[in-house]
């Protein structure tokens, strides 16, 4: 099983955000046995509405493809996988992702540009 490493920091320390401002750490042992330890109210923080697995250091959500982790068997099975696996994966993902967008973005233009525009364009 691999260790939790945040994509956006580098940091190995795992917590677990849920409700409005609660965040308890996560420790993971070696038999992938998950661990909660003593969770913090942080008063400042803003509200999220789901609750998902975060890099306790930086606050980013554990996201996998597009996916947020919410359950530790999303969460086991995310660190089981291979590293190059999540690779291949994110990457595709990421292409899916801004074909989407591209997609979306010819379909807006198609939307919302007057006829005589999009005429101009054809000549
Ligand atoms: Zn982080």
């Amino acid at each position: 099983m691999n260790k939790f490493t945040c994509k956006k920091c580098g940091s190995v320390k795992l917590g677990y955000k849920k409700f409005v401002k609660c965040i308890t750490p996560v420790v993971i042992s070696p038999d992938g046995k998950i661990e909660y330890l003593q969770s913090t109210v942080d008063e400042d923080n803003y509200i999220w509405a789901e609750n998902s697995f975060i890099c306790l250091t930086c606050g980013e959500k554990v996201t996998y493809c597009g996916c947020d982790l919410k359950t530790e068997d999303e969460l086991i099975d995310y660190l089981s996988k291979d590293k190059e696996e999540i690779e291949i994966e994110e990457k595709e993902y990421q292409e899916l992702l801004e074909a989407e967008i591209y997609l979306q973005e010819q379909k807006d233009k198609e939307v919302y540009c007057p006829d005589e525009v999009v005429n101009h364009e054809i000549i």
